[in-house]
């Protein structure tokens, strides 16, 4: 047996070790809850794309990502899968409050991962909410926001029930995941993102996603990463 290259991290674990994970192509190979294959299967999901296959084994240990992978390549899943894990295996209840954040640079692409999120999730029970601005009236969202368990947002909904909803609570975050990341940490978001990162736990899973790898170490200090897996996908086409 001979070693894989030192630059090549797919599959392998902090310790050397390699995941048992590592190969496999189909959703129904990895330990996911019954509930998460079913969701996956009934959604007409069998085989992972490449990027699936190279971050999940990671993520489902409770590592910290940095994915990246050209648009269209399956990345929705790949948060998706863990944060619906991690919640399962935490027995997140109606009354554990805010689990996860899923942010989004923009509506449109909040509401399509908000499908997915429905979609695959359709067999557990946890809340989920779509905190986009504009769509229904801030006043609305703030009776209920509290009841959420997983909250599907752009930064700026994000940053106001922050500010204005009463009792609003991510203190026991487990999971922060930011879709374009690229774009949400560009200048345009920056603000924002620096309130909401110093109002959430420090102690928690962080995923990054994006077309383009970003390796700002300043971006990673601010968002607090700890040891992440970067990991690249360039399919061929
Ligand atoms: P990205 O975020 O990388 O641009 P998406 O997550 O939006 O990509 O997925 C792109 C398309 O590929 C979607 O139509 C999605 O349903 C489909 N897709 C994602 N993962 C799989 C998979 N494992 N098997 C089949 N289709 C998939
Ligand atoms: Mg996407």
């Amino acid at each position: 047996l001979s070693p894989l290259p030192e630059k090549s991290r797919i599959g392998r674990l902090p310790d050397g070790s390699f995941s048992r994970y590592a190969g496999v192509e189909k959703f129904s190979q990895l330990p996911l809850s019954k509930r998460t294959k079913d969701g996956l299967a009934e959604s007409k999901y069998e085989k992972m794309t490449e990027i699936q296959r190279a971050t999940l084994p990671h993520s489902l240990c409770g590592r910290d990502i940095l994915g990246a992978a050209k648009t269209g390549s399956g990345k929705t899943l790949a948060f998706i899968i863990p944060v619906l894990e991690k919640l399962y295996r935490t027995r997140w209840g109606p009354e554990d409050g805010v689990g996860c954040i899923i942010m989004s640079p923009t509506r449109e692409l909040a509401g399509q991962l908000f499908e997915v999120l429905k979609s695959v999730g359709r067999h557990h029970g946890f809340s989920a909410g779509l905190l986009i601005g504009g769509r229904k009236g801030v006043d609305t969202e703030k009776e209920s926001v509290n009841e959420l368990n997983i909250l599907v947002c752009t930064p700026g909904r994000l940053l106001q029930h922050m500010d204005e909803t009463p009792n609003f609570d991510c203190s026991q975050l487990q999971v922060l995941v930011l879709d374009e990341a690229d774009r949400i940490l560009d200048v345009g978001f920056k603000k924002e993102l620096n309130a909401i990162i110093s109002q959430l736990p420090k102690h928690r899973q962080t995923l990054l996603f994006s077309a383009t790898q970003t390796k700002s170490v300043q971006d990673l200090a601010r968002l607090s990463l700890k040891d992440p897996e970067y990991l690249s996908v360039h399919e061929q086409s």
